[in-house]
């Protein structure tokens, strides 16, 4: 009798099931990458989201395709393997419209770096353990700030084209415990050498920090932020708009750092990403 009752309302609100095709990158997916989800429905929603470990992400219209809608789906670093689904949600007619989606979260490959002595951590004075806390809580909340434009139309490039001298995601481990990890890929660049803006944003950071030495901050918009650190020249400044592949300084060895080279990192709705793997994901937009 409940049973019955309960269908009867729900056929009562939502008569017409909404017809919801998706696609997802990749089913499995390992910590610290990015997932692209596009979506086709044959009703008109308010409102489409990815809700995926317990954050929601929205879905925009797709740069190149009529019709379709795309969710940039970040996984942190941190989370461990485990089987997830991520729901699409769609807002039919004020009706909320729920497709699971099952995600295998997989360990990442990425190397391990064993540490004999705890990074510098001890070493580094009062004053500049708050500058630290600073930076960090400073850089936390420009990659929380949610643009809702997108100033991207085109894909994304390289900030320079030269090797790869450090991957993205090197595990620091000290005693077998897991103390941070390597939070960009690194490129080698001689000092000097011009970098290009990944594609098109807003600066939101031009800055020297502690560790990331002279380091430019670019909002493309959507959540995406690109971050190219240890310049020895900036060529922008806070508040400039700029056009993908334009020189936004050059290669240093400013901050921490053992020789000149360029750090380049990306967050996605505030989680720090593996670059490459993400240019990959968000380039089949274009
Ligand atoms: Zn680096």
């Amino acid at each position: 009798m409940v049973t019955k009752v309960i269908l009867f309302f729900s056929i009562m609100i939502a008569p017409l099931w909404a017809s919801v095709t998706y696609s997802v990158s990749s089913e499995k997916v390992a910590n610290a990458q990015t997932m692209l989800f596009e979506l086709q429905s044959d009703e008109t929603f308010s409102k489409a989201y990815v809700a995926y470990l317990g954050v929601r992400y929205p879905f925009y219209l797709h740069p190149s395709k009529a019709d379709v809608f795309y969710a940039l789906v970040p996984t942190g670093y941190y989370v461990k393997p485990k089987k997830k689904n991520a729901v699409i949600v769609t807002i039919v007619h004020g009706e909320k419209h729920y497709v699971s989606v099952p995600i295998m979260i997989v360990k990442g490959t990425y190397k391990s770096e064993r540490l004999k002595v705890v990074s510098s951590c001890a070493k580094i004075s009062k004053k500049n353990r708050a500058r630290i806390k600073r930076e960090n809580y400073e850089a936390k909340k420009i990659y929380h700030t949610f643009t809702k434009n997108s100033y991207i139309t085109e894909p994304f490039l390289r900030p320079m084209e030269s090797k790869i001298t450090s991957a993205f995601g090197t595990k620091r481990v000290f005693n077998g415990v897991l103390k941070s990890y390597h939070s960009g890929t690194d490129f080698r660049a001689a000092v000097g050498t011009p970098l290009m803006a990944a594609n098109a944003g807003k600066v939101v950071l031009v800055k020297n920090r502690f560790f990331a030495g002279n380091s430019v901050i670019i909002d493309h918009g959507q959540g995406i932020y690109t971050g190219y650190y240890h310049m020895s020249q900036f060529k922008v400044k806070k508040g400039d708009m700029v056009e993908r592949g334009e020189v936004i300084g050059l290669a240093g060895a400013t901050g921490r750092v053992t020789g000149p080279h360029l750090h380049f990192a990306v967050h996605v709705a505030g989680v720090g990403v593996d670059p490459m793997q993400f240019l990959e994901i968000i380039n089949v937009l274009y």
